[in-house]
């Protein structure tokens, strides 16, 4: 006799204990929903998307974006040239800032990716043309209002919501309840409050099957303090003003320039450093202006406040080496966040790390294999290579932690809430994954399951 207890499928596309191209298939009863479609990082090969072929007989009905960082949407043209037809679904502010971002995914996809591994046309749809073609055929929904999925070969709606991740503005974590059953997946999350945006507002009811991100599972939340990085960070600042040098900051363009900046202005309101001039500019000022748009209609700490609202002056991307943060003290925000060659930062380090008084301020994740991670682990005066360059510094260097992810305990504490029946760890290595469940194990009653899935395998949830 076949089983009427509700049953779900689902295939981890990408992001089994790795961040890398994040993409989840849910199928509920021949609805296919995909989460996410990113782009590896660093992997360069066939490996850098989300492995799509895993489900080829499987129904795909829409898909479902968290947020716009590259490592959720970078694979969006790959993954709609062999999937048309997919209902494109995420937040406004989302949308918009998905458009832009696409646009630097091209050139990416250009400059480093071996075209010679792919089936033809497979990376055709990485033009300028579709980033904006996709912004206008976007379903978009706010948090909190649900919409309707029902697939071709489904025969029951899927009720998705999308929920505040706090995680950078737009982001989102989704509820999918289907028969009875309930599917949340966290996207990225951070629970706390930043400086521009909220925490994460997510449902507080149990949940059958929870996706969970896991970037921080094995940090606690001393190591991730905003208040002691934001101490030390003005104290850096000071220091480096005192003996009249500039000091550089690289960072992302999405998330990371816009909470700076509204970190950098509070600290210059407050008076605990100096209101240098900040300059800024390239791809983090145009997010930025699409952030602001969305000042009321998106969370934030201060509903209306603009970025804009920040004194800030245009890098000049024409002559940068001949901008005024050489001969008065200034605070420069340029991308790329990892100081990847050919980009802003990675040029105005080669200047800064040739004077004695001047200082760079590394604020987010370094990839051990970027020119960032080299120069942020440099002694002063030795050797090392930085790009395809041996150099010296002799400039200050200083690494901050403003992580964007939930520590472990605020992890732990949403997982003990909704106490899902199957708990899946993604989105972080091996070592936070296994931290974290770990951890889990004891908070979770009788019965539940942990799963640190394996990337394109099939797993079923049967509701009890
Ligand atoms: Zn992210
Ligand atoms: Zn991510």
């Amino acid at each position: 006799m076949q089983s009427q207890k509700p049953m779900i499928h689902f295939n981890v596309l990408g992001g089994a204990e790795q961040i890398g191209a994040n993409s989840t298939f849910l199928n509920f009863g021949g609805t296919g929903i995909i989460v996410d479609a990113g782009l590896h990082p660093k992997n360069r090969s066939v490996h850098a998307f989300p492995s799509i072929h895993s489900i080829e007989d499987e129904p795909t009905d829409a898909l479902l974006i968290t947020h716009a960082h590259t490592d959720h949407i970078g694979a969006l043209p790959y993954i709609l040239k062999e999937q048309p037809y997919l209902r494109l679904i995420t937040t406004a502010l989302t949308r918009d800032i998905t458009s832009v971002m696409l646009q630097n995914t091209n050139k990416l996809i250009r400059e480093q990716i071996d075209i010679s591994q792919f089936k033809q046309d497979a990376l055709s749809l990485y033009t300028k043309e579709t980033a904006e073609y996709i912004s206008t055929v976007f379903e978009t929904y706010s948090y909190k209002e649900p919409f309707e999925i029902i697939g071709r070969r489904g025969l029951m709606p899927v009720k998705c919501t999308f929920f505040d991740a706090g995680h950078i503005p737009g982001s989102s974590g989704i509820l999918c309840e289907w028969n009875g059953l309930s599917v949340f997946h966290t996207g990225d999350v951070q629970f706390k409050k930043q400086t521009l945006i909220p925490g994460a507002s997510f449902p507080k009811h149990h949940i059958d099957v929870l996706f969970c991100e896991s970037t921080n599972g094995a940090k606690e939340s001393e190591e991730l303090s905003f208040a002691t990085s934001k101490a030390e960070l003005a104290k850096f600042i000071n220091a480096i003003s005192n003996q009249n040098g500039s000091i550089l900051i690289p960072s992302f363009a999405l998330g990371k320039t816009q909470e700076i900046l509204c970190i950098i202005f509070e600290m210059q309101q407050k008076g605990l450093i100096p209101t240098l001039p900040i300059f800024s500019g390239g791809m983090g000022k145009k997010i930025s202006a699409i952030v602001d748009r969305y000042c009321y209609t998106s969370p934030r700490i201060k509903p209306g406040f603009e970025i804009a609202d920040i004194p800030q002056i245009d890098i000049p991307y024409d002559d940068i080496e001949k901008g005024p943060y050489f001969s008065t003290p200034s605070i420069v925000i340029a991308s790329s966040g990892m100081m990847n060659p050919g980009t802003i930062s990675y040029k105005l380090a080669h200047s800064w790390m040739q004077k004695r008084n001047y200082g760079i301020a590394f604020i987010g994740w370094q990839d051990p294999d970027a020119p960032g991670y080299a120069l942020s682990h440099s002694e002063p005066n030795q050797k090392f290579m930085f790009g395809p360059h041996a150099v010296k510094r002799q400039c200050a260097i200083k690494n901050f932690r403003f992580s964007a992810h939930a520590c472990k305990e605020d992890l732990l504490g949403f997982i003990e809430q909704v106490q899902p029946k199957l708990l899946v760890l993604l989105h972080g290595d091996q070592e936070a994954c296994e931290s974290l469940a770990a951890s889990a194990s004891n908070i979770m009653h009788d019965g539940m399951k942990i799963l640190l899935p394996m990337q394109g395998k099939k797993y079923s949830f049967e509701k009890e």
